[in-house]
């Protein structure tokens, strides 16, 4: 690692204060029993040790996150998530493993435990959208067009097998997005349904999957590239925000990450979703956009256990 990077990617101490003093503005909070400042630290053990006077456990920084009894030390993973926060389209495994001096295989894990890190935790944000706000709501198909030697893909699974994403964004805000399994149809009108406001103003493509999911007057379609007045000016409807986002997930799934199982792709889309949401124009730099995905990493741990062990 170069020695130009700051202390909290080369050295595991600083890395340590770093994370401690995101995860505990107000001083160390016990895990085990919630309370506050009554926590002494453990001289002589292992760095980072510290034991509540309440509940007399001992505990540190890291538990109950993803980086919890992990061998890989603190400083590297917040350079690998730095890194990964800060590459527009992403950057592979065979890249992270290059520049953190690790494996291929724990650059892997590393990466998706970073992507839970930036997913938002389960009805944690409020609807997208709102009464004057518009939300763009758009799919797109994820997947090789066709097989080997060009042979016409098959209708479902196998080779061809191509993915559906419905994407939903607040206009100049926030995105969120979702691999869709079967039956696509009723999957978006639900969709829409939990995770836009009802007040907002639904802008889709002409899809019969739109209709009747908002009330009337409240949904534009472009189809008829139609404009609509809205606080007294003229706008135009369209669903652009989210064509801008699927190119560059596109090509961040074509040329950096080369395809992904579907196991994987609502990981990734939660990568380029938290990029999306706190990027330069919403006014978050790299090294902010590090430390979100970093406050992200607790109460995580257990959906990356059940996803793989290293
Ligand atoms: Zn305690």
């Amino acid at each position: 690692m170069s020695a130009k990077l700051p202390a909290r990617f080369t050295n595991e101490d600083a890395a340590r204060k770093h994370l401690e003093a995101l995860q505990w503005p107000d001083g160390p909070v016990c895990p085990h029993c919630g309370v506050l400042e009554r926590s002494s630290r453990i001289a002589g053990g292992r760095p980072g040790l510290l034991f509540c006077n309440a509940c007399r456990k001992q505990y540190s920084v890291t538990v109950g996150t993803i980086f919890e009894r992990s061998k890989i030390p603190l400083n590297t993973w917040l350079y690998a998530t730095h890194l990964l926060c800060s590459s527009k389209k992403g950057i592979s495994s065979h890249q992270l493993a290059r520049m953190l001096g690790v494996t291929y295989k724990t650059a892997w894990f590393m990466a998706h435990r970073i992507r839970e890190a930036m997913a938002p935790k389960a009805g944690s944000e409020p609807p997208l959208g709102g009464e004057g706000q518009i939300v763009e709501a758009d799919e797109t198909y994820i997947g090789k067009k066709d097989g080997p030697k060009g042979r016409k893909a098959p209708q479902a699974g196998g080779f061809g097998h191509k993915r559906t994403v419905l994407s939903l964004v607040e206009r100049g805000g926030k995105i969120r997005s979702f691999k869709l399994g079967g039956s696509t149809g009723a999957e978006i009108a639900k969709t829409v349904r939990t995770n836009v406001d009802r007040a907002s103003t639904l802008h889709t493509d002409g899809a019969q999957a739109y209709k009747f999911v908002f009330p009337k007057g409240q949904h534009e379609s472009v189809d008829h590239n139609k404009t609509f007045v809205r606080e007294g000016k003229t706008d135009k409807v369209h669903t652009n925000t989210l064509e801008g986002f699927f190119s560059v997930f596109k090509r961040g799934m074509v040329g950096t990450y080369q395809h992904c199982g579907e196991q994987h792709l609502q990981r990734y889309l939660a990568e380029f979703d938290f990029r999306a949401n706190y990027r330069v124009k919403l006014g978050f730099d790299d090294a902010t956009r590090g430390d979100i995905a970093l406050k992200g990493i607790s109460g995580k741990r257990l959906t990356y256990r059940r996803s793989h062990q290293t």
